[in-house]
């Protein structure tokens, strides 16, 4: 029987509104944190925005919607997420900021809260070491967009104990999730086969092998993925493959993880993907 009621979510970003958004459909009172009142009102919105989404299309009376955004409370002020049975950190991916977050969170919690990381990249076992529950600390990688797709990585690091994952898969399927196990390394399991796959075939346009187009309609209608690689890689932004990539390089030396030339010299150029407007496909 999970013992979570009460869930935290520090940042209201792209992840932290989804996550709030989500656990609250699902009956959790809410607690969401932000450093300043423009990025919380940003997120408070965004959620508002998605919910309406659900009812303009009938999959959500507007009673229910007006109830989930009841249960969502927001604030500057760490100090009200104390009563919080788990707190889920989406802030900036920057490790002292994380660090230094872990460790205020670790002494305003209550001992039998779970303190866990949206983190794409970063050892989890290093935010866990700067608290004194590591045992309670996890991963819970969720997928964007948060409300609608399914995957959770729950993140087991060589001290997470299995009481704590155990909670961890209860929770992420009351959300309505799918949760699966991945040991504490860089890209988990999704993005260390993903990341290979979209620089092979940067590698692969970049030496000719067929155009961009080509590439990409040969992987969706060969394949069945709803996506060819490189229109992807502008949809997940060239800017973040390439940080991922060096991270997942770095740890594994392996020749497939590292960044072809053409990436690299197409984030020095600012075309990032959709969110810049070019990428491998123009936007503008
Ligand atoms: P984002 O930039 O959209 O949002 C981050 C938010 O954190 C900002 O609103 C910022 O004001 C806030 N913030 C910064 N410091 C804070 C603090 N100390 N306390 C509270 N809020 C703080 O970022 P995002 O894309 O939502 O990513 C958040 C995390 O989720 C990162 O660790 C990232 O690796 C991970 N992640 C991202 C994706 C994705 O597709 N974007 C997918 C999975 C995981």
């Amino acid at each position: 029987m999970s013992k979570i009621r009460t869930v935290g979510v520090c940042g209201a970003g792209l992840m932290g509104n989804g996550i709030a958004q989500t656990a609250a459909s699902a009956g959790f009172d809410v607690v969401l944190m932000e450093v300043a009142d423009a990025p919380l009102q940003r997120g408070l919105a965004s959620i508002a925005k998605s919910l309406d989404k659900f009812v303009e299309k009938g999959k959500l009376p507007q009673n229910e919607r007006d109830a989930i955004v009841g249960r969502i409370k927001g604030t500057t002020a760490i100090a009200d997420l104390k009563h919080c049975d788990l707190v889920i950190e989406a802030i900036v991916e920057n490790p002292e900021a994380k660090k230094s977050l872990f460790k205020q969170l670790d002494e305003l919690l209550a001992p039998h809260a779970i303190i866990c990381t949206n983190t794409s990249s970063f050892c989890v076992i290093e935010l866990a070491a700067t608290t004194k529950r590591p045992n309670r600390v996890a991963g819970l990688h969720f997928f964007n967009p948060v409300p609608i797709m399914k995957l959770v990585e729950v993140v087991r690091t060589i001290a997470t104990t299995q009481d704590t994952i155990d909670e961890l898969y209860a929770f992420a399927k009351t959300l309505g999730k799918e949760p699966i196990l991945a040991q504490d390394t860089p890209g988990f399991v999704v993005n260390r086969l993903l990341i290979p796959y979209l620089l092979y075939a940067i590698r692969c346009y970049e030496g000719g092998l067929a155009s961009k187009e080509d590439i990409d309609k040969g992987m969706k209608l060969g394949c069945g993925y709803p996506m060819g690689p490189l229109e992807l890689l502008d949809f997940v932004g060239l800017d973040t493959t390439y940080y991922i990539a060096q991270i997942m390089f770095e740890e594994f030396k392996d020749p497939m993880m590292a960044a072809p030339p053409l990436l690299k010299r197409m984030v020095l150029a600012g075309r990032h993907g959709r969110k810049s407007g070019k990428g491998f496909y123009d936007y503008e």
